[in-house]
């Protein structure tokens, strides 16, 4: 049997391993998984809410433990574990332990005219076994927030998170085994694509996938054969314009921060800043005054840690390199002290255009691309000459042109003047256009995506026939036609 080490990226310690799951687990879990699903899809959204409620109290009693675990598993620094992974999946808990029964609840719509007499409403069903798979960048968030979406719903779930991340998976399965759900109810899996790949042949009855472009297409594919339904939340290339009546100082920081929280391994981190022309020259010299003072660790205090995976690290050197090859110039500000396969140094790039990989494909590394550009028009036309189109942030104190400018890009979110966290406000649904994605979920579509809508209309059954019902006639014709007149002129 294959193992699959648990590695620190810090020092490449590696402090554990787990059995990577065969074929037939996988076989075995969907089985199991459909058959709990018979009497989970049956339980009340009470039942369920309160299983929520363990699973938010679990996770704040173990906060630290978690915090430390993800942290060695992914190299993040502490603050980022706790911002980005640990609270944005609580609010979210805490957000369907408050609105699950007005979401699943049926919903009783108006029924035309025509069809007088009878009631119309919508019901909610869970759709039965779901596929979630992760990546390794937000390894926790990426994987609890839709696992617990698709059992808040009333389905099961089959788990299987990135292999560069196991640790992770196996806290997050501690946490489903210590509230104690029914048995199959929620299951992991530990493996690479392999084992993903087999979970897809099990014919799942929804795929919900989080990763690249590539493997969501390849996932898509294999979906398409036997139609189910698939969430892809996908890469990502967000554009940044600053105008020149921003807030310098917060547009600076705002940058820094889209674009080195997380080493860069953000779907969607700042990948290409656009500043307009007549402020580039301050902007850029404050952007690299603030940049140096940046520091690089493992503590509390450290701005920004290190690479999760090294493979990633090929690309970004790639980006790089072409990128200067073709004309920018590399600033790197201080340089990172301890060397390592899973580092590099943090890099703005300048003097920076659209045929150079890095302002086309995603970098996902610690690489901040600054462009200029002079008007509103050319702004929007390079923002939106991108096949990614996940998030974009708009800096101005002009609200009705952030409007304006929001209004026009072709993207999944926006920010005016802040950057990223859209997607930390449950409230709001979040998921890509063009190839960063097809569908959403957080906020009500985050359990609708998990549900099918189920259209219902009732008649209370006492008349004996209906009026578009045989026996056809020249009178129930006419009828018909004077209704319609009267109805639509
Ligand atoms: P990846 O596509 O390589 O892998 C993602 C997951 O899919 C892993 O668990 C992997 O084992 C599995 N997998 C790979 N091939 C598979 C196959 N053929 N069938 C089934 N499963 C398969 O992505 P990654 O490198 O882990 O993550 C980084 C990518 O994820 C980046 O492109 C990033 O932008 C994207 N991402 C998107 C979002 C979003 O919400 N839009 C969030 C985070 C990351």
């Amino acid at each position: 049997m294959n193992k699959i080490e648990f590695i620190n990226p810090w020092n490449e310690e590696v402090f554990g391993e787990i059995t990577e799951s065969s074929v037939d687990d996988v076989k075995d879990a969907v089985k199991l998984g459909r058959t709990a699903f018979n009497h989970w899809k049956d339980t009340s959204v009470k039942y369920r809410i309160d299983y929520l409620k363990k699973i938010r109290k679990y996770i704040v009693k173990n906060l630290d433990n978690l915090i430390e675990g993800i942290s060695k598993d992914t190299g993040k620094v502490f603050t980022d574990t706790l911002a980005s992974e640990i609270y944005p999946t609580l609010d979210m808990i805490k957000y369907y332990e408050k609105n699950l029964e007005r979401i699943l609840k049926t919903k009783k719509v108006k029924t035309p005219i025509f069809l007088k007499g009878k009631d119309s409403h919508i019901e909610y069903r869970p759709m039965g076994l779901i596929a979630v798979i992760s990546p390794w960048n937000y390894p926790f968030q990426l994987s609890v927030i839709p696992i617990i979406s698709a059992l808040a719903g009333g389905n099961c779930v089959v788990f299987k998170g990135s292999s560069v991340t196991p640790y992770v998976s196996k806290l997050i399965e501690e946490i489903f085994n210590a509230v104690l759900l029914p048995e199959g109810v929620f299951q992991v899996l530990y493996g690479s694509k392999d084992i993903g790949d087999e979970l897809i042949n099990q014919k799942p009855d929804k795929i919900f996938f989080t990763g690249s472009v590539n493997t969501g297409k390849k996932i898509m594919e294999k979906a398409a054969k036997d139609l189910i339904p698939v969430d892809l939340e996908l890469g990502g290339k967000d554009p940044m314009i600053v105008f020149k009546d921003a807030n310098i100082p917060r547009a600076v920081q705002g940058a820094l921060w889209g674009a080195f929280t997380n080493y860069g391994q953000v779907c969607m981190s700042v990948e290409r800043l656009y500043v307009e022309e007549s402020i580039y020259e301050e902007f850029l010299s404050n952007l690299i005054f603030e940049f140096d003072k940046l520091s690089y660790g493992s503590d509390y205090y450290d701005d920004i840690g290190t690479m999760t995976s090294k493979k990633q690290i090929k690309t970004i050197n790639r980006h790089i390199k072409d990128a200067l090859e073709k004309g920018a110039t590399a600033i790197t500000g201080r340089k990172i002290q301890d060397e390592s396969e899973y580092r590099i140094n943090p890099t703005i790039l300048n003097n920076v255009n659209h045929n150079m990989l890095v302002m086309r494909e995603e970098t996902f590394g610690p690489v901040l691309p600054v462009m200029k550009f002079s008007t509103e028009e050319e702004a929007v036309k390079l923002a939106n000459d991108s096949p990614y189109g996940l998030n974009s942030s708009i800096w101005t104190r002009d609200l009705s042109k952030a409007r304006r400018v929001a209004r026009q890009l072709v993207t999944g979110g926006c920010c005016i003047n802040d950057v990223i966290i859209n997607v930390a406000n449950p409230n709001l649904p979040f998921g890509g256009t063009k190839n960063s994605g097809i569908g959403r979920y957080h906020a009500e579509e985050g359990i609708y995506t998990f549900c099918h809508k189920v259209s219902v209309i009732s008649d209370n059954g006492v008349k004996n026939n209906s009026i578009n019902w045989y026996p056809y006639n020249k009178k129930t014709f006419e009828r018909l036609k004077k209704i319609i007149r009267l109805l639509y002129k």
